[in-house]
């Protein structure tokens, strides 16, 4: 990554306050601040090793499954168990922060739903 830190780093470092969620050793969760569904929160890795999840699954693959594990329990806990995860890799796939995060998107999603 470059040298200057992204949002989320600052958020990660405490400089940029937000509600935590949910929090393990290594991950942390917060509501996106314009969100797109009823639930929408970010799960991001606290270290800033990985821009997206391409690098994240190649580089820590466990690491990745806690976010998909705090995602599960994040949707257990605010909605019925059902979610959606979304990580935009890439410019041109709409990602705009480049320290890797996934989109949690829960509640209310029937009329949103993919290849329907
Ligand atoms: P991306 O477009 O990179 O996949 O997602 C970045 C997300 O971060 C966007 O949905 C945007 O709303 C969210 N975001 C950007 N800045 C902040 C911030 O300062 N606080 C929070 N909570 N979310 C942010």
């Amino acid at each position: 990554m470059s040298d200057e830190p992204t949002v989320f780093g600052r958020i990660v470092s405490g400089e940029i306050p937000v509600e935590v969620l949910a929090e393990t050793e290594r991950v942390l969760a917060f509501a996106d601040i314009a969100p797109q569904a009823p639930i929408h929160i970010l799960i991001i890795p606290k270290e800033t090793t990985y821009r997206d999840v391409t690098e994240l699954a190649a580089g820590d693959p466990g690491l990745l499954a806690e976010i998909v594990s705090v995602a599960k329990d994040l949707a257990t806990r605010l909605a019925d168990g059902d979610y959606r995860l979304v990580f935009n890799n890439g410019a041109a796939a709409g990602q705009t922060v480049f320290h890797v995060h996934a989109h949690l998107l829960a509640g209310g999603l029937e009329e949103h739903t993919l290849g329907a």
